[in-house]
């Protein structure tokens, strides 16, 4: 078939790809505020829902952003809300704070709870359309992200009438899709069920060195994993705990559906190959650890929640200070 032929994919009509970074400058610090703590490895207090974080400033910054990590914050430096902060705080609600509008600040922070998870589906769907084997998806991904942009750009009544388990289920379904036909491009005919882990037990496995290319590694558990050296292009990371996993050397370059957060919570150094819309985690540099393995209710990490769904998350390092 010629290149002309080819099914073009339609330009996104509303949010651009920065839409979908979080901009804690333009964030009335909502995941501070919204979600509950448990105190665990991740967080060093139990918070309620809709209460401020005690080292929340005034001026939305965070007090101890510097040493989130030693002080037992760890959940704070891999939480990414996909840019779901600015949406709610400078669109839904049009730059007016819970502080300043008490009355508006518990439907605001419901709302947020609501559009994190449409931004990630959001995410994970603009990536399913920079996958080239993805290409004879490319139009109906292109349709569902339209979709979930429109929804995204509702006013809080819509946003929270959102069939937010319905809508997943079709992201989900596409994305799957995808996902078979970018591993399957890397695995030609060969049928490696070893490469079939979906969900699987991987916690502290050694795998260094491992061929995981074209693997699904979709909701994986492999926290603290020994990866060093693996060959991940093209594998599937959907959901997969890396919590402590050991990336150094590894190539992630090419792997599919892999987020910031999940990085963030890893371990890797310089020789870590990334793909390029991720970033190297600060902490890589001075080889600081993560708090500790698994963590119980409130854990706000990707890795919190299985089956390979689009996840909750965690909050991205470095940007509330
Ligand atoms: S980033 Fe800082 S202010 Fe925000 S929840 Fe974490 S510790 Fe609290």
């Amino acid at each position: 078939m010629s290149e002309s032929r080819e099914p073009a994919v339609p330009e996104s009509r509303g949010l651009g790809p920065d839409a979908l970074r979080a901009d804690c400058e333009r964030c009335f610090a909502l995941c501070c505020v919204a979600p509950a703590f448990a105190a665990s490895a991740d967080f060093a207090i139990d918070k309620p829902a809709g209460r401020a974080c005690p080292n929340l400033q005034q001026d939305f910054r965070c007090g101890i952003h510097r040493d989130l990590r030693e002080k037992g914050f760890t959940g704070c430096t891999v939480f990414d809300c996909f840019g779901a902060g600015q949406q709610v705080s400078q669109v839904t609600f049009g730059g007016e704070d819970w502080r300043r509008n008490p009355g508006t600040a518990k439907r605001m922070f419901e709302v947020f709870a609501v559009m994190r998870q449409i931004h990630e589906l959001l995410w994970y769907l603009t990536e399913a359309l920079t996958l080239p084997a993805a290409r004879p998806l490319h139009g109906e991904l292109a349709r569902l992200r339209d979709e979930t942009e429109r929804l995204a750009g509702g006013d809080p009544d819509a946003v929270l009438a959102v069939d937010l388990m319905g809508h997943r289920s079709r992201v989900n379904e596409l994305l799957l899709g995808a996902s078979e036909l970018a591993r399957a491009e890397a695995l030609g005919a060969r049928k490696d069920r070893r490469k079939e882990r979906r969900g699987a037990d991987l916690i502290g496995a050694d795998l260094r060195g491992a061929d995981l290319r074209g693997a699904n590694l979709r909701g994986a558990y492999l926290i603290g994993a020994d990866l060093r050296g693996a060959d991940l292009r093209t594998a599937d990371l959907i959901g997969a705990d890396l919590r402590n996993a050991d990336l150094r050397g590894a190539d992630l370059t090419g792997s599919v559906f892999l987020i910031q957060s999940q990085l963030d919570a890893a371990r890797g150094d310089a020789s870590t190959k990334l793909p390029p819309a991720l970033t190297r985690p600060a902490h890589w540099e001075t080889g600081a650890r993560r708090a500790g393995g698994p963590a119980p209710g409130g854990d706000r990490r990707p890795g919190a929640r299985r089956g390979g769904s689009p996840a909750r998350g965690g909050r991205k390092p470095g940007t509330r200070r």
